[in-house]
């Protein structure tokens, strides 16, 4: 196999690569199995295992403290854009971008609910409550609504005792 980088010699054996990165003031490690090139010393590892270290990293600062930079990563892992985030949490457009910098303090509302979805996600491969987010924010405004319509209530059979009644 060719440096994707330098081009110039094959990579040499395999080799574990440490990367580390600090996420809302914790580090986290990782040893990752890749290739080291001999020429540029360059790191290189599958694309299935970097994959895996986003899902690991994005599961592991969604139950890390509550910041910017943390927040970035699992909105990117789920693949959610700024725009999209701007209507489920009604925030102005620059909002999301502020949080992520670190300009603003992330809301815990909306870093729980992103949390959430990252565990869901991670865990199951996928996460009904972002489905229904995406529902709720595709919705028509309605003025109206028959809660019984296409399904009408009915009297349930008398039971023994004093009935109950609650006013209405
Ligand atoms: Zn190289």
């Amino acid at each position: 196999m060719r440096c994707p980088n330098c081009k110039n010699s094959s990579l040499t054996g395999e080799a574990e690569l440490l990367r580390t990165e600090v996420v809302a003031g914790v580090e986290y490690r990782a040893h990752l199995p890749g290739w080291l090139c001999a020429n540029c010393n360059g790191g290189y590892v599958k694309a299935v295992i970097h994959k895996d270290y986003q899902k690991r990293l994005a599961l592991a600062v969604s139950k890390g403290p509550p910041q910017g930079d943390a927040f970035r990563i699992m909105r990117r892992w789920l693949g959610i854009s700024q725009l999209e985030m701007q209507k489920f949490f009604g925030v102005r457009g620059e909002s999301i971008c502020r949080w992520e910098r670190g300009r603003r303090k992330v809301p815990l509302s909306a870093w729980y609910l992103l949390a959430v979805i990252v565990q869901e996600t991670a865990e199951k491969g996928h996460s009904s409550t972002l489905d229904r987010l995406y529902e709720l924010n595709g919705l028509d405004p309605i003025e109206s609504l028959d809660l019984y319509k296409g399904n009408p209530i009915h009297m349930p059979p008398p039971k023994r005792g004093r009935p109950r009644y609650v006013p209405i």
